[in-house]
């Protein structure tokens, strides 16, 4: 069952995407050569706990961290470690947080000093996928609609979708109806409606669609070893068309200071 959402809810998820949203900023700022994967979740669960609001992540379905750190060849859900991060390397990080009962999702991908063209083209691609979907989050559009504008877009790059992720609902928790596919057929699929909250959350591979996951039983990586990345908002549907809860619309020094 997808769960509508009030005037009130949407306002409360709109101060757990801020805050979720300014942290991303915040890691994507910090992110470079030497840095570990660790230090950018030890980062990103200060800021969240600061803020007052939980890392949703952590403890959920047993995950042990605070954000997902995915690199290359990591689709998602990839563990924080001691990995030193290095030129080239291209590094998806999700993160979630719980401010007053209700759930922010964002990831984003971020280059890591210089990175060849390949790679470049693949995150940039992945970004306009997403922005794709959320241009198609109106009430009265269909979920096919959102899986169309990517796989369309990402297909005619060269590019493969991944079908074993999908994008969700979200709201006072992180995974709620519907799943979101990064795939599908124009005006099939649930009707979009007002009050609806999504996840959206295309995941694009350089080389095929395959995934399978490592030992850890979490880090997602692709079968062939090509790099993957990766792009998320949760976005609210409103009378006047898609809000981007999470797209941070303050600078973000000025907002963490004053929260300070
Ligand atoms: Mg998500």
């Amino acid at each position: 069952m997808i769960i509508g959402k009030s005037q009130r809810e949407i306002e409360k998820m709109r101060a757990a995407g801020q805050l979720v949203g300014r942290v991303l900023q915040q890691l994507r700022a910090m992110v470079e050569p030497g840095m570990t994967t660790m230090e950018v979740n030890d980062a990103a669960e200060q800021m969240i706990r600061d803020a007052g609001a939980y890392p949703t992540f952590k403890g959920y379905n047993g995950f042990p961290y605070s954000i997902c750190a995915s690199v290359n060849e990591q689709v998602v859900h990839g563990f924080p470690s001691g990995y030193k991060l290095k030129g080239g390397d291209i590094f998806s990080i999700d993160v979630g947080a719980t401010l007053e009962g209700f759930v922010g999702d964002t990831a984003t991908t971020v280059a890591v000093g210089k990175v060849s063209d390949d790679r470049l083209k693949l995150v940039r691609v992945t970004e306009e996928c997403l922005n794709l979907a959320i241009e198609q989050c109106c009430a009265g559009n269909h979920l096919g609609d959102i899986g169309f504008a990517v796989q369309s877009h990402a297909e005619g790059q060269g590019y493969s979708v991944v079908r074993d992720y999908v994008g969700h609902g979200i709201g006072r928790r992180m995974h709620e109806d519907p799943q979101i596919p990064n795939y599908g057929k124009p005006g099939k699929g649930p009707k979009i409606k007002k009050g609806y909250v999504f996840a959206l959350e295309p995941m694009i591979n350089l080389g095929s669609l395959h995934t399978k996951t490592l030992n850890d039983g979490w880090t997602v990586v692709t079968v062939d070893g090509q790099p993957s990345a990766h792009f998320e908002h949760t976005v609210a549907v409103t009378e006047e068309g898609p809000e981007v809860l999470t797209l941070v619309r303050t600078p973000v020094r000025e907002k963490l200071v004053s929260a300070a």
